[in-house]
């Protein structure tokens, strides 16, 4: 059994200052430490090893924890006070600018690869964070690299309000400086300075954040704040006909007793059963259904792709899902359903609650984000089965669901056959739904939906009980759904 570090260190006469980091990383060469700590009078490193301070006490680290750890060695000189007490800064609060003078210092001398402005909110109230909000303050997390030059530079603060003022908490917003320096061939931070906090108040003078938005994707009545021009009206009466018949035409559409068995259905965690995941009762009526008008808009790192993708799903979805009213905004003051598409990046990722989580969400603020890293198929699969628990789909094991935990399975970036059969029960024209009160949102219970769609409820009793054999439905009437999404 090896002893804590410490208590060998204690012994030394020169020993005080020094404190215990990372026991595990040295212990196997604690003896080795010993020997050269008594043999010496002044402080001495084993190769690989570096100093770290914390709190006004030395550490001793092996350097490849401190890489990891992002910290650097006392002897560079990034945190040079010559050079941070020298440089003069301000934030102009009337052209919303970062202003920094160099004094003829280049900070390049100072070992400093890069110098950044990171902006972050900051509440004094963690559980604050999560509760008035749509996801907006996502964007108020920036890093932005301050220009070269030994004089003076100027960074425009990029920051943002939404148009939630009802919904979203503003808070203030911490100025950081943050120098990066080379460690061999990795940038490490080496210094972070709070330089300003930019209070509430000012909200009022950013820039309003407003939806991605691309000409020529979208049919004219996708769009929620179109505009038409007069000469344009006809051929925008002739669009909204053509959504008319979307509607019509999933009507006649299968209703089956096996969707109703999923749409009672969620997962569990539970380790060890066949799997992580296992089947879970959850009475349908539980289920939100959107019975208000949901405008979905795009925020933040998006892609034409993305754009394309939402207008893929919604085609589908006014075919499947009658009952429901959903569009597209450009302007933030019409869009009920945002999705974030940001990073998931150190004091952004811990905010999100991202880091070592997840890579997409749906918050029951109801909003959707997703980690912008994501590419191709994969990210497509995130944002539908996000905007899939928008709608009210649970998770489930069918092999090839948008919603599947079967982790093996594809990753389908579209509503597949099961997904699409249950959005056709949840918003059904011809189900009567019942409002909540005060909210907006609806549901339905079991046997209404079986007695108002004429379902057999023994058939729903066995597939509730067989409930694997309920991902296998696939009629060939919902393949054209696939398509028209690109699958
Ligand atoms: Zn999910």
């Amino acid at each position: 059994m090896l002893k804590p570090l410490y208590v060998y260190l204690a012994a030394t006469m020169w020993i005080g200052s020094w404190g215990l980091f990372a026991v595990d990383q040295v212990s196997t060469t604690i003896n080795n430490v010993i020997e050269r700590l008594e043999s010496q009078e002044s402080s001495v490193l084993l190769p690989g090893y570096v100093i770290h301070e914390k709190n006004g006490v030395k550490f001793m680290i092996k350097s490849e924890t401190a890489k990891k750890m992002g910290v650097v060695t006392l002897d560079m000189e990034c945190d040079s006070s010559e050079f941070w007490e020298k440089i003069d800064y301000e934030v102009d609060l009337e052209t919303l600018e970062f202003v920094i003078d160099f004094n003829n210092l280049d900070y390049r001398d100072y070992k400093i690869r890069n110098l950044y402005l990171a902006i972050e909110p900051h509440s004094p109230v963690a559980d604050d964070w999560n509760i008035a909000t749509k996801g907006f303050e996502y964007h108020n997390f920036s890093k932005t690299r301050i220009p070269f030059t030994e004089e003076v530079a100027k960074v425009t603060l990029p920051l943002y309000k939404s148009n939630f003022e009802s919904l979203e908490k503003p808070y203030p917003l911490n100025v950081n400086l943050e120098a990066t320096s080379a460690n061999g061939s990795d940038l490490v931070n080496c210094k972070e300075e709070n330089v300003y906090t930019i209070p509430v108040e000012k909200f009022k003078d950013f820039e309003n954040i407003e939806p991605f938005f691309a000409e020529g994707i979208l049919p004219s009545y996708d769009i929620d704040n179109i505009k038409v021009q007069s000469n344009e009206e006809d051929a925008y009466i002739e669009k909204f006909i053509d959504y008319q018949i979307l509607r019509l035409s999933g009507f006649n559409l299968t209703t089956n007793e096996a969707s109703l068995a999923l749409l009672g259905k969620d997962l569990e965690y539970s380790p060890n059963v066949n799997g992580d995941y296992k089947w879970v009762d959850h009475d349908i009526s539980f289920k939100r259904i959107r019975n208000q008008k949901t405008v979905v808009g795009l925020y933040g790192d998006v892609r034409k792709s993305d754009l394309e993708l939402i207008k893929n799903a919604l085609q589908v979805l006014h075919i499947v899902a009658p009952g429901l009213d959903i569009s597209y905004s450009s302007e933030t003051k019409h869009v009920t359903l945002p999705i974030h598409i940001t990073d998931c990046d150190n004091e952004r990722g811990r905010h999100i609650g991202c880091i070592d989580e997840y890579i997409g969400v749906y918050k029951w603020q109801d909003f959707i984000w997703v980690d912008a890293s994501l590419r191709g198929d994969k990210r497509s699969h995130v944002l539908i089965h996000e905007l899939g628990h928008a709608l009210g789909l649970s998770h489930n094991l069918c092999w090839d669901s948008v919603m599947t935990y079967e982790f093996s399975g594809p990753q389908v970036p579209y509503f597949s056959h099961v997904d699409l059969m249950q959005l056709h029960i949840l918003y059904h024209p011809e189900l009567k739904t019942i409002n909540y009160t005060n909210s907006k949102s609806a549901y339905i219970y079991r046997s209404q939906v079986i007695n108002q769609l004429d379902l057999s409820e023994e058939r729903v009793s066995y597939y509730e009980d067989n409930i694997k054999e309920a991902c296998y439905q696939k009629p060939g009437e919902y393949d054209y759904l696939i398509e028209l999404q690109g699958g």
